[in-house]
């Protein structure tokens, strides 16, 4: 049984139920040991608002959590605060000293939902993109892994939301992501919200949005290691998909890294 998720929200994002502690009970009865909070950061210029917490929002956040993780610890639960980010480049100071230094947060995951193409950030969710703007996606992906501040990348193959068939340009964008991953040591996070979403449908058949098989495919040849997470955005979801990540991965062969935490400590 997996006895870790490091991927969990709050109702502070306005898409989400349930605060902290309400997550910790839930993770105390399903057998967790480690729970880490990463609700969507607030971005200092307010950009993509109606998804994330405020910044005014941020203390009571990490108050939350730490409560919560002070109470859990007398049921054996570990509770980890923590953050996940869009990869903005001219806010890396904000991540890098405001949120892992004067905040003190224990780590963060770059999960994208925008990406940069032509100098315009364009939303996953949408339109289909074109071959370009996969790679544009990629690209950006690579730099956000480059960047150093995060732990792990989140649904890293999101992508399939926007992308019907697994074709050369999902294949030769993919390898590159995986690629660049791998060298980095940068471990991918089968996501198990994608389980629980509806599903796409394309004219070969109806498929998981994300987690792509064909991609987790690939990234098993690629010597790409895993997180599995339940991206849980209510309370009774915060260990769901993460047995089904788990046969998938073994069934792949990716290996799982079972605390991605243990590889920042001993990089510091
Ligand atoms: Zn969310
Ligand atoms: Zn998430």
């Amino acid at each position: 049984m997996i006895d870790i998720n490091l991927h969990t929200h709050t109702y502070r994002c306005r898409h989400a139920r349930g605060d902290a502690a309400d997550y910790c009970a839930e993770a105390v009865a399903r057998g967790l040991r480690t729970l880490g909070f990463s609700d969507h950061t607030p971005l200092p210029d307010g950009r993509w608002s109606s998804v994330r917490m405020a910044m005014g929002d941020l203390p009571g956040y990490c108050r939350a959590v730490e409560a919560a993780a002070r109470a859990a610890a007398a049921d054996g639960l570990r509770v980890l605060k923590g953050l996940e980010c869009e990869f903005v480049p001219e806010f890396t100071a904000f991540y890098r000293e405001e949120l892992l230094g004067a905040m003190g947060l224990d780590y963060l995951i770059g999960g994208a939902h925008w990406y940069p193409h032509r100098g315009e950030w364009r939303g996953i969710y949408g339109t289909a993109m074109t071959p370009e703007q996969l790679r544009a996606y990629a690209d950006y992906q690579i730099t956000a892994m480059q960047s150093g501040l995060f732990a792990f990348i989140a649904h890293p193959d999101l992508f399939g939301v926007a992308w019907e068939s697994w074709d050369r340009a999902a294949a030769e964008c993919s390898k590159a992501l995986l690629t660049a991953a791998a060298a980095l040591g940068m471990p991918l996070e089968i996501n198990g919200y994608g389980l629980r979403k509806p599903p796409k449908e394309t004219p070969s058949g109806s498929r998981p949005m994300y987690p792509w098989r064909p991609f987790w495919e690939l990234a098993a040849e690629c010597g790409v290691a895993v997180v599995l997470s339940s991206d849980a955005h209510t309370p009774a979801d915060v260990a769901a998909g993460l047995d089904d990540a788990a046969a998938m991965a073994r069934r792949l062969g990716l290996r799982v890294v079972s605390d991605p935490l243990a590889r920042l400590q001993a990089a510091t």
